[in-house]
């Protein structure tokens, strides 16, 4: 079962602490925008997902790109998980927290020649091959440098998963994956098997981002399945099925999916049919491990809402302007109940710039802390130096100690980076 990630009480102080350190004395401490993980909580969270999964032939990649942290990834490979990664930066980074060449996924759309020849040289598990084009180039690069390669082919199964547009991923509308309409699929399988450079690895699926319900992906699975029983019947090796990630969390309480209805699901499509599954989860296994602390600068009063200003903007979390999403904000300052509606924006010049809009927010006053919930997936890794500001620090709390893992740059170095020739 899964549990909200919820804070703990001082009991002296009556404030928010996460192990034995209050937020606010870390927002003192490290000064904000500041990204603070619970790693105990990355963990048990990963373990819950393992555990649903834990009756079938299976393994669990966690999705880099929802958090890229050397520390974040080297926690989860300490608790069994290999890497589902996107690009080279993203191998490296998984090398780098010694998960083992062989755990590592790679999939997306435009691996370029220089990622594809990295991934073989490390021998990686396996790459997710989402054209023909791309086929056909790892086909060369593999026989011109006389190195060995396992592909599976990611399928386009056509399924609409209920999500914001620009995280659906799973219609035949976007760039992902390989459709089953026209036979490609079969032929590309078949030129993998005949060539003498490439293992067959399977198929793969992924079909979106903050699912939020089962259908579409017991959906997505059948027509999945279908197609392997198919190749199979017609004689082909496909050892594994690469299910992917995407499962949603609840960002108004912060609570994770039930994994293990998930489970259920899952283990009554694939139970004795013979593959090896493979999981992609990055969102549920990371996002509710953060907080992103922030510090009032100014209270405006507007005509008919209130604008809170605060130090953190878009650069350093994205997603409501991006995605529209929702992230819960609390005062980690107890000053009543009675709320008003309000904007918290950043100090960015953009309309854009804003962490909520039309909030019910109880009494604020500047110099206050603000925790933004639920940040832990796709928000430190979109950060960006906009307005020349530095990205927030971040810290992560594991058993009772709270460790610096990223500290934020100075302006002079950001400017360092600078090149100008016309001096
Ligand atoms: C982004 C992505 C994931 C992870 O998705 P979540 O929604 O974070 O679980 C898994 N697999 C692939 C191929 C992805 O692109």
């Amino acid at each position: 079962m899964s549990s909200p990630n919820t804070d703990d009480i001082d009991a002296v102080s009556n404030q928010k602490k996460l192990g034995k350190h209050l937020y606010t004395d870390l927002a003192d401490l490290y000064k904000t925008p500041l990204y603070v993980y619970d790693g105990d909580q990355i963990q048990r969270n990963f373990k819950a997902f393992q555990k649903a999964v834990s009756k079938l032939n299976s393994k669990v990649y966690f999705a880099v790109k929802a958090n890229s942290s050397v520390a974040i990834l080297s926690l989860l490979k300490s608790v069994g998980a290999g890497a589902d990664i996107v690009s080279g930066g993203e191998l490296q980074r998984a090398l780098v927290a010694n998960i083992k060449a062989n755990d590592i996924i790679f999939s997306g759309v435009g691996k370029t020649d220089e990622e594809l020849l990295l991934a073989m040289k490390h021998s990686i598990g396996q790459i997710n091959v989402e054209s023909g084009a791309e086929l056909e180039r790892i086909s060369e690069l593999a026989f011109a440098n006389n190195l060995k390669c396992s592909v599976a082919l990611r399928i386009n199964v056509d399924v609409d998963p209920g999500s914001h547009e620009k995280i659906s991923t799973g219609q035949k509308s976007t760039k992902f994956g390989i459709g089953l309409n026209e036979g490609q699929a079969e032929d590309y399988y078949q030129k993998i098997i005949s060539h003498p450079n490439l293992n067959p690895a399977g198929l793969a699926v992924h079909i979106g981002s903050q699912l939020t319900r089962l259908e579409p992906f017991e959906i997505a699975y059948k027509v999945l399945l279908n197609f392997s029983n198919y190749l199979r019947g017609k004689g082909f090796d496909v050892p594994c099925l690469d299910l992917g990630g995407g499962f949603g969390i609840d960002y108004k309480t912060n609570t994770n999916p039930d994994f293990s209805e998930y489970g259920k699901m899952v283990s009554s499509l694939f139970q004795n049919q013979g593959y090896k599954l493979g999981f992609e989860p990055g969102r549920s296994i990371v996002a509710n491990s953060g907080s992103l602390i922030t510090k009032v600068i100014y209270v405006k009063n507007g005509i008919n809402k209130r604008f809170i200003i605060v130090d953190a903007g878009m650069n350093d979390l994205i997603r409501p302007t991006l995605y529209e999403a929702y992230h819960r904000i609390d005062n980690l300052q107890e000053r009543g109940d009675h709320r008003e509606l309000s904007d918290i924006v950043g100090p960015i010049c953009e309309t854009g710039d804003y962490l909520a809009k039309d909030r019910m927010m109880p009494p604020v006053e500047a110099g206050d802390y603000l925790a933004v919930r639920g940040v832990g997936a796709y928000g430190a890794v979109m950060m960006s130096n906009y307005n020349t500001r530095p990205e927030a620090s971040e810290v992560i709390c594991y058993e009772g100690e709270i460790h610096l893992i990223r500290p934020r740059r100075t302006v002079e170095q950001l400017i360092k980076m600078d090149v100008n020739p016309f001096e």
